[in-house]
């Protein structure tokens, strides 16, 4: 070890928000530090984004140093946490690590991608360990909400930081080994020098629950039901599935899948030795074979999400499946902050239909895959490190979280957000630097900036409405023929004729022009556009997107 050698982490995503997880770890000296990126994950889009549903960090401070980078480790198979490794992967072109599900999964993402055979992954077993630049990693089985979730010990001749991941401590997960809890108290007492742990539910007191303990609970719901019963939850969940249908099975129902991403998660459970003691799944095409007392459908959908197999059920307009009085509808699922409105028209729709609709406001069907409070305290107890940096989480959350770890006796706590360099060791712990993040959308087949002109400018058209106006001039900057105007958002056909009155007011102002300004088309055009700006303001009280096309002849 050099004497002046650092260990430093850096967020680029996942850190002042919950989603898009983009967490660097480096080793050496100042300026030379040696990389390896844990997890590289997309958030989806909202209303304050228009016609954006993927966004990713923006991965530019790792990009340029890519040379140093050794290999990007996945903790697994959430979407926030390598969704974006097909759109980002070839910026970086190097190795990829997982445990097998998570490899499984990674590699139907890819071929969807045509990147199946570019991609360099290595499959590490189940807490395997393994070298990666200048560190040696240990995975250490979690438990969470989506088979093999796994903590990363992160070995360096600084000390060692343990990256969770999400987890929660379930003693009944129903699907897989359980936490790994022998591993994490050895760490414990070998000394661990930082802890960058995951504050989903650092607000929620008590524990997150078991999962094995929603079968007896659901069972109660379904068995008195009389007609369809329909479950939704998240694909990924497969614990989840199974558990639902063992109930339906228990309760005399076949199960009926809806929705093409419960085929390949379960395809990918399969192949890595789960679901094996499960009744089989029926596709669709089965639901209309099977009186309605015998059926459950367990399908996608639960955020509202309007292409999934539950919107098109509640519209009435999926192929196979429908609901109707005396139905009942089950979300085994939490609402996503940010979706309350779509899965509320959901429900209104399912209602309108006679349909009962359960959540987990009216009984117990769903356990969350993060840790609560008191699965936190265990966890700071267990693993007792010198330093607390909370990632996975809006501000809010990471300093709620650095509160808890300070009552935990951790004696030092930094929060940090996107792009905050944390110098770990030598230290006291602290942000030195204050690099470069951002977001990128998903564009059709582009990453473009969140911030960038493209988005804000679809979303000032999009809420001010916009205007273009055409105007033809000669060599001189006369008006060669009257100027044209199209509006998009503005008006109602039957608004009244304005069209003279606003072409007129860009008329003026070309002829106010001095005869050199005439000769600038920048001039001409910006003097058109600020009199058809302050025309719809005047007029319409808006302030419509303006654009201005002149030609000269
Ligand atoms: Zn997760
Ligand atoms: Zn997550």
């Amino acid at each position: 070890m050099m004497a002046n050698e650092e260990l430093l982490f850096l967020p680029l995503g996942g850190a002042g928000e919950i989603g898009m997880n983009l967490n660097l770890y480096g080793y050496g000296e100042p300026g030379h530090a040696e990389w390896i990126m844990v997890d590289l994950g997309i958030t989806f889009g909202d209303a304050t984004h228009p016609g954006v549903d993927v966004i990713m960090p923006d991965p530019a401070y790792i990009e340029k140093h890519k040379d140093r980078l050794a290999g990007i480790v996945l903790t697994h198979a959430h979407e926030d946490h390598f969704g974006a490794l097909p759109y980002l992967w070839e910026r970086f072109e190097c190795p990829v690590y997982a445990t097998p599900f998570t490899v499984s999964v990674l590699q139907r993402k890819l071929a969807q991608e045509g990147l199946q055979d570019r991609v360099p992954i290595v499959e590490v077993p189940l807490n395997g360990k393994f070298e990666l630049g200048p560190f040696e990693l240990e995975m250490i089985s979690q438990t969470h909400s989506i088979p093999e979730p796994n903590s990363i010990a992160i070995h360096t001749p600084l000390g060692t930081v343990l990256h969770t991941g999400d987890w929660k401590l379930d003693p009944d997960p129903v699907l897989g080994t359980g936490y790994n809890m022998s591993a994490l108290r050895r760490l414990g007492d070998d000394g661990v020098l930082a802890m960058v742990c995951d504050s989903t539910n650092v607000f929620t007191t008590g524990t997150s629950g078991s999962e094995g303990d929603i079968y007896e609970s659901l069972k109660t719901l379904v068995a008195p039901c009389k007609g369809r019963v329909v479950v939704t939850c998240f694909a990924s969940n497969v614990a989840r599935l199974e558990t639902i249908s063992k109930v339906a099975q228990a309760c005399g129902r076949e199960t009926v899948l809806a929705g093409r991403s419960f085929w390949r998660m379960i395809d990918s459970a399969r192949e890595n030795g789960y679901l094996s003691d499960v009744p089989v799944f029926h596709n669709e095409d089965m639901a209309n074979e099977l009186p309605s007392d015998h059926l459950l459908v367990i399908c996608t959908g639960s955020q509202g999400e309007s292409r999934a197999a539950l919107s098109r059920i509640a519209a009435g307009e999926h192929p196979r499946i429908s609901v109707s009085d005396g139905d009942t509808v089950i979300f085994s699922s939490r609402i996503i902050p940010g979706n309350e409105v779509s899965i509320g028209l959901l429900q209104n729709r399912l209602v309108r239909r006679g349909v009962k609709v359960v959540t987990d406001k009216d009984h117990f069907v769903h356990v969350s895959g993060h840790s609560a409070r008191e699965e936190m305290v265990e966890m700071y107890q267990t693993v007792k490190p010198q330093i607390a940096i909370p990632v996975h989480g809006e501000l809010r959350h990471l300093s709620e979280h650095a509160r808890l770890a300070r009552a935990c006796q951790v004696p030092e706590t930094v929060v940090t957000e996107n792009g905050g360099m944390v110098r770990i060791a030598p230290g006291p712990a602290c942000v030195i630097e204050q690099v470069p993040s951002g977001r990128l959308a998903l564009e059709g087949n582009r990453l473009v900036p969140l911030d960038g002109e493209l988005v804000r400018g679809r979303a000032r058209a999009l809420y001010n409405g916009a205007a273009t106006v055409s105007i033809v001039v000669d060599g001189k900057g006369v008006l060669m023929s009257d100027a044209q105007i199209t509006t998009s958002g503005l008006l109602e056909p039957d608004d009244y004729d304005f069209e003279d009155d606003v072409l007129d007011a860009a008329e003026e102002a070309v002829e106010h022009l001095s005869a050199k300004a005439r000769r600038d088309d920048d001039q001409i055009a910006e003097a058109v556009r600020i009199a058809v700006r302050r025309y719809f303001r005047a007029t319409f009280n808006k302030n419509p997107v303006t654009r201005v096309h002149l030609m000269r002849i």
